[in-house]
């Protein structure tokens, strides 16, 4: 399947292009070349292939297309909706709540936050992984702005409870944002129902191209106005984002939409019935323990400990398996997981974890030559 012989079992990093997305692209990598922007005919009709990806990704979330902010990903949807809502002249609110085991790009944008006095709260999870939502409640203040909790974890998959976490924060003078990079394209989604206030998104973590995400935005409880903008030009993206429309990878985004609209329900029955075998397999070898809610967890995601193990070590040695150790984008700095490190883990422990996280196109064989090459190295 992949080039090289890879093994590939790192979706939760990113995922391989679906093959029917780059169909979708091909055309605005080639003939359709115009500026959606432009008032020409062929701008116009760039123009109409940019209302309908907006209308698959506003489609897969039951949002409205008006209610969307294409950006580049996911990393800058979160810094919009946090910057964005903290730095606009009409907030007065200086608190801020989060999570310890949240993606970098939210712990690290309100770091950056704190250097403008703004306050953070960092909640602690259990040893599962979850949040503690009576804290959650006591943690609220008149003044806080904005609760940032992420939907499915990156490196454990543990699912926290949106809909209870939203009911909390419905009865408070306060916004809920929430990373759903993980759960977009993977579990059934529906904003309105959810009561998610803001909501951002990556298309390559579903089978769609990298440089393509988006930021939900509600227009009854926050509006785009609420926003401040940080790329200021020609007004496009409703004046929150201007910047000429990236028309292949936006295209490619909304039928990545459109696909996992289709196909959602029998991937997940696929790649969890793998998912559990290797689970099974992985579970037999002595001193092995799973990272994560033994159910609150999503079905693709795998991260597993075992005792005596470097993960790096395995990882370095191991030239054709691509699994992860942790979360990619701190693996330049050799570091414990922050997330296994919050739900308890030793460094040792977290050390000798590994993250397994696998996709649409993972198949059979690709488990069972990764389990044979583990159990060897064990
Ligand atoms: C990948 C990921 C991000 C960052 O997404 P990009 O589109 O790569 O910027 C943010 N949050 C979570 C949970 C992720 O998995």
């Amino acid at each position: 399947m992949y080039a090289h012989g890879f093994i590939y079992l790192d979706n939760n990093a990113t995922t391989p292009l679906d093959p029917r997305v780059l169909e979708a692209m091909m055309p605005y990598l080639t003939d359709n070349f115009a500026n959606a922007a432009s008032t020409h005919h062929f701008g116009q009709k760039a123009n109409l292939a940019l209302k309908k990806a907006r209308k698959q990704v506003a489609d897969l979330l039951n949002c409205d297309s008006t209610e969307l902010i294409f950006t580049s990903g996911a990393t800058e949807a979160i810094n919009l909706a946090l910057k964005g809502l903290v730095l606009h002249p009409n907030n007065t609110k200086k608190h801020i709540i989060t999570v310890q085991t949240e993606h970098k790009a939210v712990l690290d944008t309100c770091k950056y936050l704190e250097t403008l006095g703004i306050e953070i709260t960092y909640l602690p999870v259990n040893s599962d992984g979850l949040i503690d939502l009576d804290l959650l409640d006591q943690s609220i203040r008149p003044d806080t702005l904005l609760v940032a909790i992420m939907y499915v974890n990156n490196e454990t998959g543990v699912i926290q409870d949106v809909q209870k976490i939203s009911k909390i924060i419905k009865n408070k003078e306060t916004l809920f944002f929430c990373d759903a990079t993980q759960a977009l394209g993977k579990i059934p989604m529906d904003v309105y129902e959810l009561g998610i206030d803001l909501l951002a998104c990556s298309a390559h973590k579903f089978y769609g191209p990298k440089g393509a995400g988006a930021l939900y935005i509600n227009s009854e409880t926050v509006g785009i106005r609420n926003l401040q903008s940080f790329i200021h030009g020609g007004g496009h993206e409703s004046g929150l984002r201007s910047g000429t429309s990236n028309m292949p990878a936006l295209v490619g985004f909304g039928k990545a939409c459109e696909l996992a609209n289709q196909e959602m329900a029998q991937d997940a029955e696929r790649i969890q019935t793998l998912r559990n075998q290797l689970e099974t397999k992985l579970l037999q070898i002595e001193g092995a323990f799973i990272n994560g809610h033994s159910s609150q967890r999503l079905y693709n995601t795998l991260n597993i400990g075992f005792p005596d193990f470097d993960a790096n070590v395995f990882i370095g040695m191991h030239k054709t398996l691509a699994v992860s150790n942790g979360s990619a984008c701190t693996s330049a700095i050799v570091e414990a997981s922050h997330v296994l490190k919050a739900m308890g883990l030793t460094d040792e422990q977290a050390f000798g974890s590994l993250r397994i996280s696998l996709g649409r196109f993972t198949t059979q064989e690709e488990i069972q030559s990764f389990t044979q090459q583990l159990k060897a190295a064990l």
